[in-house]
């Protein structure tokens, strides 16, 4: 069992191990890939660099430091965290349990832009199955996504579910975990319903009738893991105290996903934070 999970190999996720490590934790970083760093061209604002560095390259610095002190880095995608004897972090890989769990995925981006999905938020449309799950009982469903989440999404659903489709809406089906839902590759023109939803209609005019929806696009976002974990989010951030720990116990956060001044300085200097504290929690609840 690890002491510490972090979810992110950014800087804040990076940085966090580097301090949770020396605070003498046993540490797992698991990452999905280069996140914003991937975007910048060039830095040249951070302290005491003294000449411009892309943000690619600074990521291979952070990712070779952690090595050197003998991190451990799992390339992989989170699909949700889950309560155990501690916490279960959830991947297409297996489930890794862990005392404390440090959340560094950045800031997300997704987007579901189809029309109606607003429309019936709530009213058969959800973005969390654990939540969610339970009153669709012998329901037909629908999950909106193309790779580990929305799979991991559909699995949680499968214990209620009549029938269960996934739905790409256009996108390659990516998910590398093990598939045995069927799996609707077209591309999605609108949702239909008389007050709650009712069908989506396919581009072409074809209805595939549902009862749900459930959103899973792209990656588990923070706000996707808050909304699983009962965590506070404020205007999509999440709330965090003075020691980086979010109002649920041992899970804190860094970096772009807490909001702020969303910069490799901050992401930096609050990663420092969380993986420091969270090492006294781990400690404290030895
Ligand atoms: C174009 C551009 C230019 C910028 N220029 C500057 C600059 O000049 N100076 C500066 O200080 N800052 C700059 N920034 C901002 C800086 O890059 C970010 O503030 C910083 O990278 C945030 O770090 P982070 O660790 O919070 O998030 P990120 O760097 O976004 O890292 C998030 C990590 O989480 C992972 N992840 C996400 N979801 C999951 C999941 N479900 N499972 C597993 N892993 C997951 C990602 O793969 C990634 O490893 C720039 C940003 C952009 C976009």
């Amino acid at each position: 069992m690890h002491d510490i999970i972090i979810i992110g190999k950014g800087p804040a996720g990076i940085s966090s191990a580097l301090y949770a490590i020396r605070a003498g934790m046993k540490v797992l970083v698991i990452g999905s890939g280069v996140g914003m760093l991937a975007k910048a061209d060039h830095i040249d604002n951070y302290y005491g660099m003294e000449k411009t560095l892309s943000g690619t390259e600074i990521q291979r610095r952070g990712e070779e430091q952690l090595a050197a002190l003998g991190g451990e880095l799992i390339q992989g995608e989170v699909t949700g965290i889950g309560f155990g004897d501690g916490y279960l972090v959830e991947t297409a890989a297996g489930e890794f349990p862990c005392k404390a769990v440090i959340i560094a995925v950045g800031k997300s981006r997704k987007a579901a832009k189809i029309a109606g999905i607003e429309e019936f938020e709530g009213k058969g449309v959800s973005y969390c199955a654990v939540c969610d799950g339970f009153f669709f009982k012998e329901k037909v469903l629908g999950v909106l996504g193309d790779g580990d989440y929305a799979l991991n999404e559909a699995k949680h659903l499968a214990g209620f579910a009549k029938e269960i489709t996934i739905f790409t809406n256009g996108q390659a089906f990516t998910a590398t975990g093990e598939n045995s839902f069927a799996v609707e590759p077209g591309k999605i023109e609108k949702l239909t319903g008389d007050g709650k939803l009712e069908a989506l209609v396919m581009e072409g005019g074809s209805k595939k009738a549902l009862d749900g929806l459930f959103v899973a696009v792209g990656q588990a976002s923070a706000a996707d893991f808050a909304q699983k974990l009962g965590i506070e989010v404020l205007g999509g951030n999440i709330v965090v105290d003075v020691d980086g720990m979010t109002n649920m116990p041992g899970i804190f956060a860094a970096g772009d996903c807490i909001g702020g001044f969303p910069q490799l300085s901050t992401a930096v200097g609050e990663g420092a934070v969380a993986g420091q504290r969270a090492a006294a929690y781990v400690k404290k609840n030895r």
